[in-house]
C-alpha cells in the first residue's frame, strides 16, 4: 500500500512543496492538515497535486481543541498513519504587541511548539499501530535558533532561559509572553519555538525510538527566502531577502528544492536514522548538522518536556 503522511501547514511554502514531491513518487497519501480549508484545496489544485493522492482535514494548531478534533476526524478516517510532518509556523517579526492561541499562550511558541507538541503526543500511538516498514515523525528546524551558526547570531538570538515564562503560562496576564520570561519580542518569540522544535524532537528520540522503532528526525530545509513566512514582514524586507539569500549568503533555496530535500526525510532509506538534524550543502547532499549548544541541553529538553505536557493538558 501507500504510505500515508500528515503534513501540518501543507496550504503553502515547504508544506505545500513536500506535499508535491512526494505525491509525484506514487507512493503517497497525504493528509494536509490545514487551518483554512479553501486555501488548501486551491493551493492543492493550482501545484497539480492528483486528488486521489490527498485529503485535507481542518487543522488549526493555535488551538488545542482543534487538535483534538483533528485527530478524532483522522482516526475517523481509518487510515493507518504512518508519518507525521510537523511543519506549520507563524513568524511575526514586526509585532509590537504579543497575540494569543484560543487558550492564551503566545501565538508562536504556542502554535509552533506547544501546538505540535499535543498533536505528535497524541499521534503517536497511532503511527506505534501503523505496519508501515519505515515510521517516521519529523519536525522542520530552522538555523535561526541555532546559535552555533552565523544566521543563529543575528540579534535577536533564541534564548530559554530557564523556561520560567513557559512554567507560568506564556499569557502575558500573569506571566510573561517570552519563553525565558522576558520582554515580548516576536522575532525572539520565533527562533525560541524553533529550539523547542530541535529540543523535542531529540527528546521523542531518547523516550521512544528504542522502543517503537520510530524514527525522530528534524531538518534544516536552506533559506526558502519566498515562503509565506515572511508575509508580517516589512514591503523592503520582503523585497530585497530573496535576492540577498541567492547573491550574498547564497542559503537560498527554491520552494520546490526544499520540498524535495523534505520528501527525502519524509521516505528516503538512507535518511533514516533517529535522532538527527538533517542540512544540505550546496551539491545538495544531505548531512548530519550539529546543534546549538541549547538545541542539545538534554536537562533541557527534559524540563521542556514537563511543562509543556501540563500546559497542553497531557499531565
Ligand atoms: P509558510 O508561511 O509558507 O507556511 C506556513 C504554513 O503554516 C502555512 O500553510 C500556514 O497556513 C500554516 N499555519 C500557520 N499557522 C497555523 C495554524 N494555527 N494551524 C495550522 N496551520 C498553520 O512558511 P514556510 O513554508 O516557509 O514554513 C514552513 C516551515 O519551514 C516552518 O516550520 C518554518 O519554520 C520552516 N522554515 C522555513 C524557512 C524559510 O526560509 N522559509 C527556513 C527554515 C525553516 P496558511 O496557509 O493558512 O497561512
Amino acid at each position: 500500500r501507500k504510505g500515508n503522511v500528515i503534513i501540518t501547514g501543507a496550504s503553502s511554502g515547504l508544506g505545500l512543496a513536500t506535499a508535491k514531491a512526494l505525491a509525484e513518487t506514487g507512493k503517497w497519501h497525504i493528509i494536509m492538515a490545514c487551518r483554512n480549508f479553501l486555501k488548501a484545496q486551491m493551493a492543492a489544485k493550482s501545484a497539480g497535486v492528483a486528488k486521489e493522492n490527498y485529503t485535507i482535514m481542518h487543522l488549526d494548531l493555535a488551538s488545542l481543541e482543534s487538535i483534538r478534533q483533528f485527530v478524532d476526524s483522522f482516526r475517523r478516517s481509518g487510515m493507518p498513519l504512518d508519518v507525521l510532518v510537523c511543519n506549520a509556523a507563524v513568524y511575526l517579526p514586526t509585532a509590537k504587541e504579543p497575540t494569543f492561541t484560543a487558550e492564551g499562550f503566545e501565538l508562536s511558541a504556542g502554535t509552533n511548539h506547544l501546538g505540535h507538541f499535543l498533536l505528535t503526543r497524541l499521534l503517536l500511538d497511532d503511527i506505534k499501530q501503523s505496519d508501515y516498514p519505515s515510521k517516521r515523525v519529523i519536525i522542520v528546524g530552522s538555523i535561526t535558533g541555532n546559535t552555533n551558526t552565523l544566521a543563529g547570531n543575528v540579534p535577536p538570538k533564541a534564548n530559554l532561559g530557564d523556561l520560567r515564562g513557559l512554567a507560568s503560562g506564556l499569557n502575558g496576564v500573569n506571566s510573561s509572553t517570552m519563553i525565558d520570561g522576558g520582554e515580548f519580542d516576536g522575532a525572539k518569540a520565533y527562533k525560541d519555538s524553533k529550539v523547542c522544535n530541535m529540543l523535542t524532537m531529540q527528546e521523542l528520540h531518547r523516550r521512544y525510538h528504542e522502543e517503537t522503532g520510530i524514527t525522530f528526525a528534524s531538518l534544516y530545509p536552506g533559506c526558502i527566502a519566498t515562503t509565506g513566512l515572511f508575509r508580517e514582514h516589512i514591503p523592503l524586507f520582503r523585497l530585497l531577502f530573496p535576492p540577498f539569500q541567492k547573491y550574498i549568503t547564497k542559503g537560498y533555496v527554491s520552494e520546490e528544492e526544499a520540498g524535495k530535500r523534505l520528501a527525502q526525510v519524509v521516505g528516503d532509506p538512507s535518511l533514516e536514522q533517529s535522532g538527527v538534524y538533517w542540512s544540505w550543502n550546496k551539491n545538495s547532499a544531505s548531512f548530519q548538522n550539529q546543534l546549538s549548544e541549547e538545541a542539545s541541553d538534554e536537562e533541557k529538553a527534559r524540563k521542556l518536556w514537563e511543562i509543556s505536557e501540563k500546559l497542553v493538558g497531557l499531565a
